[in-house]
């Protein structure tokens, strides 16, 4: 992804997790102990007990977890809580120190209900307003209101229809993991629908990958300086996308969202022509002109650049800077069908 997510954006607002978890853990300890259970609400953590304790669905779900796990061992209750804390460390997971761990068929029983329970938790999200103050903090902290996974999708304003809110490592195979927000990610309703749909971001074929952190402080940069803007066959570029950090986890996210393909068919492509239109008057309204010389055009060249750069567009012409970079880039190493296209767009003014 092109711009990271606020940490903080899931830290805060993450109680309906934390409060799921934290009960679950105790009704281990209690069963452990041979503590007894006390009533609903007091096996709620204190701190969040006054906004979770008139939600009957999540009341009984944990009640059957109660039951369920009185049949098991310590040890199989031992097990479960590895697994629920295995599927949590999303971090962990994406980055490859964690490996995602089975689920024994001895513990199925609980983990069927556990599945049941987060999933609750997940509609809790919604009717609880933590998924909206989540959204908002993430919104509020783009410059650009646009999707980070492809760049171009417009983000909706907090209180419109919501944004696809993403479970990034599957709902159905990673279970307890269905309400963390750290688990949870904005997501422009194409990328999540069209290209991500059920893929699962740790395997590929069987074959565990690395995958970019929504959360994270790793993100790509696209550059287009390896593109040939103009050939003699054709006056098309031949767009070459370069994604850096060449690494696992920004090639996982490429194959994922199919990005080259719809940066170079999507925004690219279409919108040749407007980028250069858009430099052939930023340079006239710079006086340059025919008789301009080449340093004057290339410096004309560096300005509309940085001026893009400066104040990026939203949406599809969100690569415009780096369309003029490597036209830039071109002119500057004297490519003299990338002089003569930059130089044909300017006025063909008589020498006084
Ligand atoms: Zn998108």
């Amino acid at each position: 992804m092109l711009v990271n997510y606020p940490i903080s954006a899931a830290q805060d607002n993450n109680w309906v997790h934390e409060c799921i978890y934290e009960t679950i853990s105790f009704i281990f300890n209690s069963l452990n102990q041979a503590i007894a259970m006390p009533e609903w609400p007091d096996i709620l953590p204190q701190r969040h007990r006054e906004r979770l304790k008139s939600r009957t669905a999540v009341k009984t779900l944990l009640k059957k977890v109660e039951g369920i796990s009185a049949q098991l061992t310590a040890e199989q209750r031992e097990k479960s809580l590895l697994l629920i804390n295995n599927q949590n460390d999303i971090a962990g997971l994406l980055v490859g120190t964690t490996d995602p761990l089975m689920i024994e068929p001895e513990i199925r029983p609980l983990t069927d209900c556990l599945k049941l329970v987060f999933l609750e938790g997940f509609r809790l999200l919604t009717k609880t307003g933590s998924r909206d103050a989540h959204y908002r903090a993430i919104y509020d902290s783009l410059t650009v209101k646009t999707c980070p996974f492809c760049g171009y999708e417009t983000f909706e304003a907090p209180g419109q229809k919501r944004e696809d809110e993403d479970h990034y490592l599957l709902k159905d195979k990673y279970i307890t993991s269905a309400a963390n927000l750290f688990n949870l990610v904005p997501m422009g309703g194409k990328c999540n629908k069209s290209y991500k749909l059920q893929q699962d971001l740790l395997f590929k074929n069987n074959i565990r990958r690395k995958a970019l952190n929504p959360y994270g402080t790793i993100k790509a940069e696209i550059s287009l300086i390896n593109t040939t803007p103009i050939t003699l066959l054709d006056d098309k570029p031949d767009w070459n996308i370069t994604i850096s950090p060449d690494i696992e986890e920004t090639r996982t996210w490429n194959e994922i969202f199919s990005i080259e393909e719809r940066l170079k068919e999507t925004v690219l492509s279409p919108n040749y022509e407007a980028v250069l239109r858009e430099v052939s008057d930023f340079l006239k309204s710079l006086d340059l002109d025919h008789n301009s010389t080449d340093a004057q055009v290339l410096a004309g060249l560096e300005r509309f650049e940085q001026y893009k750069k400066n104040n990026p567009e939203q949406g599809l012409g969100y690569l415009k800077d780096k369309v003029v970079g490597m036209l830039k880039f071109h002119f500057e190493s004297g490519d003299p069908l990338v002089v003569a296209l930059v130089r044909s767009a300017l006025p063909q003014t008589e020498a006084t």
